[in-house]
């Protein structure tokens, strides 16, 4: 890197001359240098540096990530289903949020742990009270596209002090959504460790 700020541009051959190298024993260290953005190589020119920090890089990093490079498969409920029921389906599928969706299989509600539970102190007989009639519901759900940036789904998991969005799709009309998938913030602590491991690496 130090060769390539001082004499930018040159070339591979000249680097590995002046290394005392050959050409094919610098190629991959190089190739590691330019994939992670500190040098930038223009063909039939040579290197660049580039004057990015580790730091600079990381952030550009972790601004591209997109939704569906992390996203988890969504647990859906029925919105006429029992209270008793979601609340078998959540131990059952080992999930912490519910997506709740209509007669058409589109998004309706979401119901979380502590909806259950407020649910679960009052008088009501569980199994026969509609899940519907707990949840929050459409159209004050937050959602986000497979296509989104994963921190932007992240920043509204803080503002709106939610665990979990959904990851949705506009149906044929435009005006409902099918769910296809779940960003929870363990998909956002799942991307966190990763960026670590290519650090590592
Ligand atoms: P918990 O209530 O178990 O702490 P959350 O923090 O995710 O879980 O939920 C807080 C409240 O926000 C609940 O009433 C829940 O129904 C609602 N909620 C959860 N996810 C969303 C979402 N994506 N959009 C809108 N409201 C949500």
């Amino acid at each position: 890197m130090q060769i390539v700020k001082d004499k930018a541009p040159i070339t591979g051959e000249k680097i590995a001359d002046l290394l005392n190298l050959t050409r094919a024993t610098l190629r991959p260290d190089l190739a590691i240098l330019t994939m992670a953005g500190f040098l930038d190589a223009r063909p039939r020119v040579g290197y660049f540096y580039t004057g990015k920090t580790g730091s600079q890089l990381l952030t550009e990093k972790i601004k591209k990530i997109k939704v569906h490079e992390f996203q988890s498969i969504p647990v859906v409920t029925q919105e006429s289903a029992s209270v008793y029921d979601a609340i078998t389906t959540m131990f059952l599928e080992d999930v912490g949020t519910l997506f709740i969706v209509d007669g058409n299989s589109k998004l309706a509600g979401v119901v979380s742990r502590k909806d259950l539970l407020r649910a679960s102190i009052g008088q009501q007989d569980l199994h026969i009270v509609p899940v519907n009639i707990i949840m929050t519901r459409m159209p004050n759900i937050a959602v986000c596209y497979k296509d989104d940036h994963l921190i932007q789904v992240a920043r509204q998991l803080i503002d709106r002090q939610i665990d979990a969005m959904p990851v949705v799709k506009k149906d044929e009309n435009g005006d409902d959504f099918e769910v296809i998938g779940r960003v929870t913030k363990t998909n956002i602590t799942r991307a966190l460790v990763d960026l670590a491991v290519d650090e590592l690496i």
